[in-house]
């Protein structure tokens, strides 16, 4: 005790002098690294160094999750891409790890299915890690599996669904797990999701894969796709852009 008490009093008189030293503002000032300039998008608009993954036009940044080949969703005349189901999940051809992410979705008009069954679909991090995708509007379903959730890991924190039929957001924030080079895990993955500008998921630790069955365990990997989900279901996806942290 007698020790820790001097040690803490020493530390304290450290401080004190080196505070009292410090009569400069300029003295706290940090000016490197000069801070890049990004121009940001107008309304939800890519910002300018952000990499544009569709913008309605064609699918060049995308393939077949399956075996690469050409995606043969549905290209929209409103700039919009759709499911075409059983044609399977497609990928991004680049693969990322940190990154902010901004997608758009819209679940289908005419209503159909319940729980899982409406408006499924989904966004895979590095092709792994699930954001679930779903028509949680008057729809309930297993709540670490609703909109917004990490599938089967992390309940979100609202509900902020629009109804089906108008365009929602998701700006998500993702912070890749490390691995060391024994491939041990070193830190989990953490993600952050705005749904429709509500905070649905606040960094939040990834545990593994999302997994349909069973509990999730980490593998690991490095940089890998955004992948997006064919679920059966007509779900629509505009504006993708990301941005690599
Ligand atoms: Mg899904």
């Amino acid at each position: 005790m007698k020790r820790f008490l001097i040690s803490s009093f020493t530390f304290l008189a450290f401080s004190n002098i080196l505070s009292a030293q410090i009569t400069d503002p300029k003295a706290t000032e940090t000016w490197q690294p000069e801070v890049r300039v990004v121009t940001p998008g107008e309304g939800t608009k890519p910002p300018s160094d952000a990499i544009v993954l569709f913008d309605g036009s064609n699918f060049s940044e995308w393939q077949s999750a399956k075996d690469s080949s050409k995606v043969t969703w549905t290209l929209n005349s409103d700039g919009s891409a759709t499911v075409r189901p059983t044609a399977g999940d497609i990928v991004t051809k680049k693969s990322f790890g940190d990154c902010q992410l901004h997608i758009e979705f819209r679940e289908p008009v005419v209503v159909k299915g319940e729980s899982q069954g409406r408006g499924n679909s989904g966004i895979f991090l590095q092709t792994r890690y699930e954001v679930q995708v779903l028509d949680c509007y008057q729809n309930r379903t297993y709540s670490n599996g609703q909109t917004a959730s990490i599938y089967k890991q992390s309940i979100p924190l609202v509900n902020a669904c629009r109804k089906p039929g108008e365009w929602q957001t998701y700006d998500i924030l993702y912070t890749a797990p490390r691995f060391n080079s024994d491939s041990i895990l070193v830190a989990p993955g953490r993600v952050t999701v705005i749904h429709n500008g509500v905070v649905a998921q606040l960094n939040t630790e990834i545990k593994g894969p999302t997994e349909y069955i069973g509990l999730p365990k980490y593998v690991a990997h490095g940089k890998s796709g955004i992948k997006l989900q064919d679920h059966g279901d007509l779900v629509s996806f505009r504006n993708i852009w990301i941005r690599e942290l």
